[in-house]
């Protein structure tokens, strides 16, 4: 089967089956738990902004593209605001309740940053850069945005949507041409994998990382793909039959279908997974004292023992993905890292420009969670193993992480967990 992938995860000292095991058996169950509570389930965005790059396209009329709203007494009063944590109050200072951290006041807006490619006055940029060296987040971050609006994952879960067609392609395109790192010369969309390897680590990785995305997207919309339509349709809730499409799974996939990287892209799906599970794994010793705070007692110790339990399975897991051999040795690689976060961002504000407000949801929250996974990784701020006594010194703040940073991530790992679960699914189907 072609989906049966052997060996090794490229870039990554660990094999598909021990991933298969570790993620199908231990860590699928417990996330799909976990994601159902309160903390996780209600993420706040918004999905109003302007696309930046163009204004030409139409927005997406299908049905299935519809988010529906939230109901406001739906969403739980500790994340409304109405109710404050009295541990947060105590350890972090009542400013961040009345002025959130605004992570749009720092590098983007200074340059007006706004080419889909990476400004050719980048030298002085990167001057700027090191100058202010306020550069730990990937994606900006801005809690207290005024269009941002809570959206009920569950109501809205990621599946087919009929989004295809020149505005999907465009999105993808502008991605992987303008956005990705590339090797010389490579004129096509996707990069063919025999190309990777003349291309350093972290470019590989950066590509890897958007193609194993872009591969979860794919899987998770052939394993609930529209089946039957039901009658009397309505625009704000869409009925119908939804389940997997093995043909579909197929023409995506297989390497007779897809210029022979069918594979490599599910392969890619791997790496991202081992890259996010080890970000988790990082930055555990910060969550394990995370209050997930929604205002409801009884549920918010449920999330704290549920947290506890998954990132004890993945802290037996051990690390199978290196950051530390990455952006290693002076200038080159801080120009590089800096290179690196600018193309991310911009694929970032790339999201504003999906014609389907599903599909945006989804594709914001998991860039959101890879910007996230980054943010650990590279940001140096996750380096030391912190004990409670270090929280409380002056440096408590340099680990904070922001509410909708962390029900990104860990809903970004529950995408990638499932699409791995599925991917076994199509195996038994084709067996
Ligand atoms: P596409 O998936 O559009 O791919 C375009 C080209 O990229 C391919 O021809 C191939 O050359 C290359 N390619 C394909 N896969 C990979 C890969 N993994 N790595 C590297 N290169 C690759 N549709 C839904 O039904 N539901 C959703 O929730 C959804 N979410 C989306 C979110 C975003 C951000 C975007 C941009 C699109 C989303 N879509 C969604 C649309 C979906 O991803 C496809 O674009 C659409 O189904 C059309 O598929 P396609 O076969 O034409 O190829």
């Amino acid at each position: 089967c072609f989906c049966q992938l052997q060996g090794r995860i490229d870039d990554c000292s660990c094999n598909v089956d021990t991933v298969d095991h570790f993620n199908n058996v231990k860590v699928y169950p417990r996330l799909r738990s976990l994601l159902t509570k309160n903390y996780f389930r209600f993420y706040k965005v918004n999905l109003k902004h302007d696309c930046p790059f163009w204004t030409d396209d139409s927005r997406c009329a299908m049905k299935y593209c519809h988010v529906e709203a939230c109901q406001e007494e739906d969403i739980p009063p500790g994340l409304k605001g109405g109710a404050k944590s009295p541990k947060l109050m105590a350890d972090h200072g009542a400013e961040k309740y009345s002025e959130s951290a605004n992570c749009n006041d720092d590098y983007n807006d200074e340059l007006g940053y706004l080419n889909t490619t990476i400004s050719a006055k980048a030298e002085e940029d990167f001057a700027l850069w090191t100058a202010h060296d306020a550069q730990d987040n990937f994606c900006d971050v801005n809690e207290n945005d005024s269009d941002a609006e809570y959206v009920d994952l569950l109501l809205n879960p990621e599946r087919y949507t009929g989004y295809r067609g020149k505005s999907a392609h465009r999105i993808w395109h502008s991605i992987y041409m303008e956005n990705c790192f590339r090797p010389q010369n490579s004129y096509s969309s996707y990069i063919h994998s025999d190309l990777l390897n003349g291309m350093c680590l972290e470019k590989r990785a950066f590509y890897r990382a958007i193609s194993g995305l872009h591969a979860s997207i794919n899987i998770h919309l052939c394993a609930k793909y529209l089946l039957s339509e039901s009658s009397g349709i309505s625009l704000t809730s869409p009925k119908g039959e939804w389940g997997p499409n093995l043909e579909e799974f197929k023409s995506r996939f297989s390497p007779d279908n897809t210029i022979g990287e069918g594979p490599n892209w599910l392969r890619n799906l791997y790496f991202l997974y081992l890259l996010e599970i080890r970000a988790l794994a990082k930055a555990s010793p910060y969550l394990q004292r995370e209050e997930f705070y929604t205002g409801d007692e009884a549920q918010d110790w449920d999330t704290q023992l549920a947290v506890k339990d998954l990132l004890s399975v993945i802290k037996k897991f051990p690390d199978h993905f290196n950051e530390s051999i990455m952006f290693s040795g002076g200038t080159e690689a801080n120009k590089m890292k800096y290179e690196f976060k600018q193309h991310f961002r911009n694929i970032t504000r790339i999201m504003d420009c999906v014609g389907c407000d599903k599909c945006k949801l989804w594709g914001k929250l998991q860039i959101q969670g890879l910007g996230t996974a980054l943010k650990i990784l590279f940001s140096g701020k996750f380096d030391q193993e912190y004990t409670a006594p270090y929280l409380q010194n002056k440096h408590k703040k340099d680990f904070q992480l922001e509410r909708t940073e962390i029900v990104s991530l860990i809903n970004s790992i529950g995408r990638l967990s499932t699409s791995i679960y599925e991917l076994d699914e199509f195996r038994l189907m084709l067996r």
